[in-house]
């Protein structure tokens, strides 16, 4: 029996048309475009529906709202679709896949979020191949996750991240092995996929003040000591290696207003492979004695989700801690 697919149109420059103001989404014109595509009447092509959002958001727009709402409508469709599909921007789409994973929990289907460098009004472009192998991925029963389709491959959600601008092979996942990928056939990568869930639990996000902070060569902390209120829930650091940053004494009033005010501080890299392990050196030992906790090998995509997550379930401050530390999802090794 022909599978069913749920399509979910956020925008995003797959179905963006040129205007006089550079690429921008046009309510409606992405089903004009799909329907050209005559691959997806095919035998083999799951049957599909297409929810078209309104409004249509470039990505960067996209925010803790939107996230809600994708949650919502898989979970009210659930039991109706073999699978999801979810047509983003590229830009923050690894934002809303590490949400997404968090959010749908107890997940026994594929939630595949995918996009486009070139948009499908363009004759050349990698909308098609990107929205044609999605859905033949959402309609296979054994992938149970949020996963991100792009550029012939199959990524956990929550370990990818968006590598170049321009490029079509614009998404990697550094520390995670691609779940499927897409060359004569579709490969799936059985041994690194997550278990089945048993039933879907959705868990909603409150928006939450998070702060990230890029540190570098000269960081002069006291430009951003007056950010750490006592609103404030969480910062992911993204230090230097396995999670060294210079002692300062405006770092140390920094930690010490922060451990005071209980605000969570996740210590993330900058480089693109590897782990945190803080207290390896010298130059991460205030972070340990203040409390603050590693990232491991999350991406800071995760990292934010993850603490928008915890954040939103009303978790003692310890237990946002131990979680942060703890495998979820898969988003950690
Ligand atoms: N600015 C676009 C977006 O993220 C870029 C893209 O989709 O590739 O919505």
């Amino acid at each position: 029996m022909r599978k069913k697919v749920c399509i979910i149109h956020t925008g995003g420059t797959i179905g963006m048309q040129k205007t006089a103001q550079g690429y921008a989404p046009q309510k409606g014109s992405i089903n004009a475009s799909i329907a050209e595509i005559k691959e997806l009447s095919s035998e083999e092509m799951p049957y599909y529906d297409l929810i078209d959002y309104d409004p249509l958001l470039d990505s960067s727009k996209i925010s803790i709202k939107e996230w809600v709402k994708i949650a919502h409508d898989i979970e009210e469709r659930y039991h109706e679709y073999d699978g999801f599909v979810i047509l983003h921007g590229t830009d923050t789409m690894a934002y809303t896949a590490s949400a997404l994973s968090f959010m749908l929990d107890g997940l026994d289907k594929p939630v595949i979020i995918t996009g486009s460098q070139i948009p499908l009004c363009e004759i050349r472009n990698d909308a098609r191949d990107n929205l044609i192998a999605a859905l033949l991925i959402a309609a296979e029963s054994q992938i149970p996750e949020v996963c991100l389709y792009f550029g012939n491959k199959l990524f956990r959600g929550n370990r990818a991240t968006k590598i170049s601008s321009d490029e079509l092979i614009a998404f990697d996942s550094p520390n995670y092995p691609p779940l499927a990928e897409a060359g004569v056939r579709i490969e799936i990568n059985k041994k690194e996929l997550r278990k089945k869930g048993q039933k879907l639990d959705v868990k909603m996000f409150q928006n939450q003040q998070i702060a990230v902070l890029k540190i570098f060569p000269g960081i002069q902390f006291e430009v951003f000591e007056n950010i750490v209120t006592d609103h404030l829930g969480g910062i992911v650091f993204e230090a230097f290696g396995v999670g060294n940053i210079p002692e300062s004494d405006s770092l140390i009033r920094i930690l010490r207003k922060a451990e005071k005010n209980g605000t969570v501080i996740v210590v993330c890299t900058q480089c693109l492979r590897g782990s945190v392990s803080i207290g390896t050196y010298e130059a991460s030992s205030m972070l340990v004695e203040s409390g603050a906790v590693s990232g491991y090998d999350m991406t800071v995509e995760a990292a934010v989700a993850k603490l928008y997550y915890l954040l939103s379930q009303g978790y003692q401050i310890e237990k946002v801690k131990k979680l942060m530390q703890t495998d979820l999802r898969g988003e950690l090794s």
